[in-house]
C-alpha cells in the first residue's frame, strides 16, 4: 500500500478563468483512489484521470449512507510555495468520523502523503488570485453490494480537487441568518461530531426554506431544548459580547472545526478572553438589547470568517454592528489568510509545505 501508482492522462483539460470560479463546480485532471477489503485492508493506492466511478446499484453507501468526508485547501503562497493549513487536524478528524461510522481507520500520514502527491501533480490548477485556492475533498464511501444493514466490508477512499475563487469578491460581506426553530441538524449521540454526508442531508430542507425567506444560512439550536446555539450551516459560530468572545462548547453534537480551533488559539495568544461554553439565543438577544453584542461570525475552511450582520429569531430581528464587519472579525480573517499564504510569520507552525 505504500506505493502510489500514477496513471496520467495526456489530454489535459482547459483551465478555467480565475475570476469566474464558483465553489466546487470544476475539477482537476486527476484524482486519488484507494480501496479497502477485509483481506488486504486499504490497498491499491493510485492516481488516475478524473472521471466517473463504477458502483454496484446495491453499494451500501447508496442505501444506508456510510459516507464521510473532509474539506481542506492548498494555497499558492508567497515565493511560489504551495501550503496546506493544519492538514494533520483534518486527517485526525477523518479517522474520528470513520470511527463513528464504523469505517476502517486510515493511515493518516499516508493519506496526507497521497494528498501532497496529488496536489503536486495538479499544481498548475492552483489559482493565484487573492483569496483563491485549490479545494481538497477527501472522502470515503461503502462500496460493498449488500442490502443488509451492517458495517460494509468494502470501501473506497477518493480525493478530488477543485479550484475555488475568492469567497468574497469585495471585502467580507456580513450575511443574514435565520435561527432555525423547527428542524434539527444533529443530536448528542448522533452524527454531529462526524463529518458525515448524512448531516447535510438532514440540513437541506431548512437551508432551502431559509433561502426562500431571504436568509443565506441557518443557525442551528440544540435539538432537545431548542435553546442553546450549536453552529451555522457548515460553520462554527462565535459571539463577541462585552469584550469577551464566546463559542459553543464541543458538546457532542457540534463539529470540531479546524478553523474554530485556530481562532481560539489566536485569540488566546492575543490575550483576548475566549470562552467555550453553552450559550443560548436568549443570552444573545439580551446582549443585543443591552448594546453589548459587538460581533458575530461563522468560521470554516471555505470562508475562513463569515461575519453575521443579522439574526432572525422568534419573529425578532437582531442587528449586529449595523450590518458591518467587526474589527476583530476582520483582524482574524487577515491573520489566518496571511498565515495560509505565507505573508504573516507562521509562529504556531500551522502550515505544511507540499
Ligand atoms: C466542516 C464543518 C465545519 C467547519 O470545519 P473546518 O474544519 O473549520 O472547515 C463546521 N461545521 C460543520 C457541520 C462542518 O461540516
Amino acid at each position: 500500500m505504500k506505493d502510489i501508482q500514477i496513471y496520467k492522462r495526456d489530454d489535459l483539460k482547459q483551465k478555467p478563468l480565475q475570476d469566474h470560479l464558483e465553489f466546487g463546480q470544476i475539477f482537476t485532471d486527476h484524482m486519488f483512489l484507494l480501496d479497502y477489503n477485509l483481506d488486504q485492508g486499504w490497498h491499491d493506492a493510485r492516481i488516475v484521470p478524473y472521471g466517473p466511478i463504477v458502483l454496484d446499484p446495491a453499494a451500501m453507501v447508496l442505501h444506508y449512507g456510510q459516507a464521510v468526508f473532509e474539506g481542506m485547501k492548498a494555497f499558492l503562497a508567497k515565493d511560489d510555495q504551495i501550503l496546506l493549513f493544519r492538514p494533520n487536524k483534518n486527517m485526525e478528524r477523518f479517522n474520528q468520523s470513520n470511527n463513528r461510522l464504523e469505517i476502517p481507520e486510515i493511515d493518516e500520514d499516508f493519506i496526507l502523503h497521497a494528498i501532497q502527491t496529488l496536489v503536486n501533480i495538479e499544481k498548475e490548477w492552483i489559482p493565484s488570485g487573492k483569496g483563491t485556492s485549490l479545494y481538497i475533498r477527501p472522502f470515503i464511501i461503502a462500496t460493498e453490494p449488500c442490502l443488509g444493514v451492517r458495517a460494509a466490508h468494502n470501501y473506497q477512499l477518493l480525493v478530488i480537487l477543485s479550484p475555488v475563487g475568492a469567497y468574497y469578491s469585495e471585502g467580507l460581506e456580513p450575511v443574514k441568518i435565520n435561527v432555525e426553530s423547527s428542524y434539527a441538524r444533529a443530536v448528542r449521540g448522533g452524527l454531529g461530531t462526524a463529518k458525515a454526508a448524512g448531516n447535510y442531508a438532514a440540513s437541506i430542507k431548512a437551508q432551502t426554506e431559509a433561502k426562500e425567506a431571504g436568509y443565506s444560512q441557518v443557525l442551528w439550536l440544540d435539538a432537545l431544548e431548542r435553546k442553546y446555539i450549536e453552529e451555522v450551516g457548515s460553520m462554527n459560530i462565535f459571539f463577541k459580547i462585552d469584550g469577551k468572545v464566546i463559542t459553543p462548547e464541543l458538546n457532542g453534537s457540534i463539529l470540531a472545526g479546524v478553523t474554530r480551533d485556530s481562532i481560539i488559539e489566536l485569540l488566546q495568544s492575543w490575550g483576548i478572553p475566549v470562552e467555550e461554553r453553552r450559550i443560548s439565543m436568549e443570552e444573545v438577544f439580551e446582549a443585543y438589547n443591552n448594546h453589548t453584542l459587538e460581533e458575530v461570525f461563522g468560521t470554516g475552511t471555505a470562508a475562513v470568517i463569515s461575519p453575521v450582520g443579522e439574526l432572525f429569531w422568534n419573529e425578532k430581528q437582531v442587528l449586529i454592528n449595523e450590518g458591518q464587519i467587526g474589527k476583530l472579525s476582520q483582524q482574524l480573517y487577515d491573520t489566518i489568510t496571511g498565515i495560509q499564504t505565507g505573508f504573516i510569520p507562521d509562529t504556531l507552525q500551522w502550515t505544511v509545505q507540499v
